[in-house]
């Protein structure tokens, strides 16, 4: 008996014929190391080669064969040399052009020939018409084309032609044929539940479809053997998060619990009363945090729906049972502004909230560094300044991140560790206001638990949104006025496309001037990334407190900046920003009961791209909507960005595409977890490779 062989993720691509030391590099260019690789090297597209059709019958876009005689060639000069050749087969004509030719190879059309052409069928000036078809000379005695199988067109890089593709998957293909293992790990109960093919036989249809095949559902990715392939890659995935979530959840937390004393406290004094979006997430965290593993949970509420007071309820939930809670913002600004709203809602039941920032030095900082290690600060607010190494905890019980995806995926697994004490992990609760769609967060976030805040505090009335050309800024002086006569505030938001700050704010202190001298009966306001936090500080105080009655600022004000009595937004220059951008600014207003409207003023010509994001901000306010429509046009590697929040890579499945495979990949992952034999490492190591493949931050 020969010896076995190894399997073919061990086996190397050296032994493939035609593979060489240079060859071998190039193939590592586009991900191919073992004939496993290559075998999971799937086309992107086919041609179908197996069958010669009448010309009569083509329709433009086809990619076939036709079986013709030429009826008439010749050499004419346009702009350029080109052969123009017409050709028939009794069913109708077409034109074939070519642009680079020999003396020899233009003899080849000459009247009478016959010839086999395989290309694109084009729409042309007088006709359809084939550019540059693969041409052969044919006889009456051709038979058809022997082609068994559809051809299949593989991503390649500089210098792997198709054919050397076609020749290495065939070589590949016919190991596995002859028992080369490519291992089954898909149990054979999951693989009947979901209906899917075996392995080998799914990669043997993959890259040599036969000529019946589908060819439309290949070429949408949608055919059951592609299916197969894309469910198991989101089934690897779904598992190495779920492990993830085990492996947190190994880890002993400390047990919050309590009457809630404190947060009814707090809550008989507001006035108003939670909505029921945010009573769920309330005791969804608070039954979390109960539990003596970490809690990993992440609420998604739009901007306005009240994080914040969600925030503050499950801190003092925290406190309540002894343990400090940190609260934590991506910028100075938004921290700052946590601090204020912590402060006006805690200091009245006499509980310690600390400061603490990357800017404070000296005696502040070796105070506030105290009184957290002390113990006497129960509540701590900051930026990613919490967690430098001189910063010691008392007893932390809980972190609240906000904005997560400005932190990503790593820095929230390094907080987790930053935060441990005694080998006793804080629970973490994480809250966005950029609604991520549900493909997005099964993917990026399955190892959280999500919570939604869908509900807006009552007696909000919509935002109004209007697109104008900058030329009419008249009218938006005039709207300007209107609000502040009634008694309300305006934003007028900068955006500029300059990287350095220095200009941006140059450029909005002009704005700002200009504003002023404009509208002289109204006091404008400046914030901007260059100014000291003291001076922005006192800005937005002014403001807040409706002394300034137009805020003029960079994109700075983005995030979290809460005036309920502004009602309108102006965003100048509007098609530069994304949809989550814009969204989170038209944010800031509609916080009140007053009518508010937002004015998207653009600077023609427009591009399609800013004219489809400016028809749906026009056309939708509901986080969520947007968000999907984000993604639509960006697709997921823009929208979160592969380097802030560990988007995961596939390589066959597709998030769009696949989408409706997700719940059932997740389901699948659980079912094989609780397959008593279960060893999810082989399935790990097929698809995520020797590490997790989420981007690096
Ligand atoms: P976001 O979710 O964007 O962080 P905030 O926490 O800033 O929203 O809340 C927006 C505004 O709504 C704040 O002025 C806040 O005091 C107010 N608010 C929060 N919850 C309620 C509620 N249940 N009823 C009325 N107003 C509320
Ligand atoms: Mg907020």
């Amino acid at each position: 008996m020969a010896a076995p062989r190894p399997p073919l993720h061990e086996t190397p691509l050296t032994a493939l014929k035609g593979v060489g030391p240079k060859m071998l590099e190039k193939l590592a260019k586009i991900g191919l190391r073992n004939v496993q690789d290559v075998l999971f090297h799937l086309p992107l597209r086919y041609q179908d080669r197996t069958r010669v059709a009448r010309i009569g019958s083509l329709r433009p876009g086809e990619e076939v064969s036709i079986d013709c005689v030429v009826e008439q060639s010749s050499e004419i000069m346009r702009r350029r040399r080109m052969l123009v050749v017409r050709v028939s087969d009794g069913s109708g004509w077409l034109t074939l052009r070519l642009f680079h030719f020999s003396r020899a190879q233009a003899a080849n059309y000459h009247k009478g020939a016959q010839l086999r052409c395989f290309g694109e069928v084009r729409p042309g000036p007088n006709g359809l018409e084939m550019v540059h078809p693969e041409t052969r000379r044919i006889d009456d005695a051709t038979p058809p084309p022997d082609d068994d199988a559809l051809t299949p067109i593989y991503p390649t890089t500089e210098g792997v032609h198709q054919l050397t593709l076609r020749s290495l998957t065939d070589q590949a293909l016919e190991m596995l044929r002859t028992g080369g293992r490519v291992d089954e790990l898909l149990p054979a109960s999951l693989r009947a539940r979901y209906h899917l093919d075996d392995l080998s036989d799914a990669l043997h249809y993959v890259h040599r479809p036969p000529k019946e095949a589908e060819l439309h559902l290949l070429g949408e990715g949608t055919h059951p053997a592609q299916r197969r392939l894309a469910f198991e890659e989101l089934l690897a995935h779904a598992l190495s998060l779920r492990l993830l979530r085990q492996q947190t959840q190994r880890n002993p937390a400390p047990e919050i619990r309590g009457t809630g004393a404190l947060a009814t406290q707090l809550l008989d004094r507001l006035p108003f009363k939670p909505t029921g979006a945010q009573a769920r997430v309330i005791a969804e965290t608070v039954s979390d945090m109960q539990r003596a593993w970490p809690m990993q949970r992440l609420v998604q509420g739009d901007v306005g729906s009240g994080k914040t007071l969600v925030a503050v309820v499950v801190a003092l939930h925290a406190v309540e049972a002894g343990f400090q809670a940190v609260v934590m913002a991506p910028t100075e600004l938004l921290a700052e502004q946590h601090y204020q709203n912590f402060r006006t809602w805690l200091d009245p039941l006499g509980i310690p909230v600390a400061w603490l920032s990357g800017k404070q030095k000296g005696t502040a900082r070796r105070a506030a560094l105290e009184g957290i290690k002390e113990g006497h600060a129960r509540v701590i607010v900051g930026t990613h300044a919490l967690f430098q190494n001189d910063v010691e905890f008392d007893d932390l019980g809980l972190v609240i991140i906000d904005e997560q995806h400005r932190f990503g995926v790593h820095q929230r697994l390094a907080l987790r560790e930053k935060g441990a004490r005694d080998g006793r992990y804080p629970h973490q609760l994480i809250m966005t206001a950029t609604p991520i769609p549900r493909t997005l967060a099964m993917t990026a976030y399955a190892d959280l638990d999500v919570s939604v805040i869908d509900e807006l505090p009552p007696g909000r009335s919509p935002v109004t949104t209007v697109v104008i050309p900058d030329a009419r800024r008249e009218e938006v002086m005039t709207r300007i006025r209107a609000a502040c006569d009634q008694g309300r505030q305006a934003y007028w938001v900068c955006t500029l496309i300059e990287e350095s700050e220095a200009l941006q704010a140059q450029a909005a202190e002009d704005t700002a001037r200009i504003l002023a001298e404009t509208l002289p009966d109204i006091r404008v306001a400046l914030v901007h990334g260059r100014m000291k936090p003291a001076e922005k500080e006192a800005e937005m105080a002014a403001f807040k407190a409706g002394t300034t009655g137009l805020l003029v600022a960079t994109t700075v004000i983005e995030v979290g900046v809460d005036v309920p009595n502004a009602s309108l937004m102006v965003i100048e220059n509007a098609e530069r920003l994304g949809l989550a951008q814009l969204h989170q600014l038209r944010g800031r207003v509609g916080r009140g009961t007053a009518a508010s409207a937002c004015v998207l003023m653009y600077h023609p010509p427009l591009s399609d791209g800013a004219k489809e994001r400016l028809g749906v901000m026009r056309e939708s306010s509901d986080g969520f909507v947007i968000a999907q429509k984000d993604l639509e046009i960006r697709g997921p590697g823009e929208v979160l960005g592969t380097r802030q929040t560990g988007m995961v890579q596939f390589r066959i499945a597709d998030l769009s595409r696949d989408a409706h495979l997700l719940d059932a990949a997740r389901d699948a992952a659980d079912a094989f977890l609780d397959l008593p034999s279960a060893d999810p490492a082989p399935l790990l190591a097929r698809w995520l490779g020797d590490g997790v493949r989420y981007g690096d931050v």
